[in-house]
């Protein structure tokens, strides 16, 4: 028990220092995008690809800070009852225009009478896009992305399907990493992030994948009441 409330106080901890160290470079940064996208607009075409490239990282680093945040906080999340199919509705029109820019297209298929879960509904829906956004990222502009909620059993589940590149034997292993990535501008935080946020809500997450063919991401939460694993 004693090594337990280490464990939690030095978590907290890291948690804290995260959240002030983040807030201390954050606005910094804000400042600094200000002044660069400031001189974009007023700079001579051939500079204008300069600045973009230092915006786009600025961007990424934002973005690490983001995921490092919520990542290292940890925290005892505010739980309230929601359903997943309301929670996916609300994200639909911003993954439906994230896929039509990429000249993608989204099936959706909602199970009806779906059971109502205990979750954070702002980690859910981080959940939701991480995975989204991951299967767009893997496939071209002829991409299919379903995304499928299901009554399995004693679990709920969230399903996640492209038809992307796959990923190979060795790279399942690494996946949830954090900081692995294999993208020019990824944070490899995404899946860690994912993963952290199932395993606040007692579900599993698993991946199916063959390269060449796509991937599925399915993630299973217990019903209330029920004894799952
Ligand atoms: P990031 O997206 O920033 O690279 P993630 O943690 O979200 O970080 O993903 C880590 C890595 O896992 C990706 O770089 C990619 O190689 C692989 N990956 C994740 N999802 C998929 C997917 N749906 N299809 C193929 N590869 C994937
Ligand atoms: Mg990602």
């Amino acid at each position: 028990l004693k090594d337990e409330v280490d464990r939690m106080e030095r978590l907290s901890l890291v948690g804290q220092m995260a959240a002030s160290i983040t807030h201390e470079i954050r606005n910094p940064m804000a400042v600094i995008r200000g002044f660069i996208q400031l001189l974009n607009e007023r700079s001579q075409a051939d500079q204008q690809s300069y600045f973009r490239i230092v915006l786009d990282e600025l961007d990424r680093a934002n973005a690490i800070i983001n995921d490092f945040l919520s990542l290292a906080q940890n925290r005892i999340i505010e739980k309230e009852p929601a359903n997943l199919n309301v929670l996916l509705n609300d994200l639909v029109p911003l993954i439906w225009a994230d896929a039509n820019m990429r000249g993608q297209i989204v099936d959706l298929r909602l199970c009806e009478d779906m059971d109502v879960l205990q979750v954070n509904s702002k980690e859910m829906k981080q959940l939701i896009l991480n995975l989204s956004r991951n299967g767009m990222e893997a496939m071209n502009d002829k991409g299919v992305l379903r995304i499928e909620t299901l009554n399995f059993k004693d679990t709920v589940q969230l399903r996640v399907i492209d038809n992307g590149v796959g990923i190979s034997q060795e790279k399942l292993e690494r996946l949830f990493e954090p900081f692995y990535t294999t993208k020019m501008n990824g944070t490899g935080l995404g899946l860690a992030l994912c993963l952290s946020i199932v395993e606040r809500h007692n579900g599993k997450i698993h991946v199916e994948s063959t390269v060449g063919e796509g991937t599925t991401f399915v993630v299973s939460f217990c019903k209330p009441g029920r004894h799952c694993w």
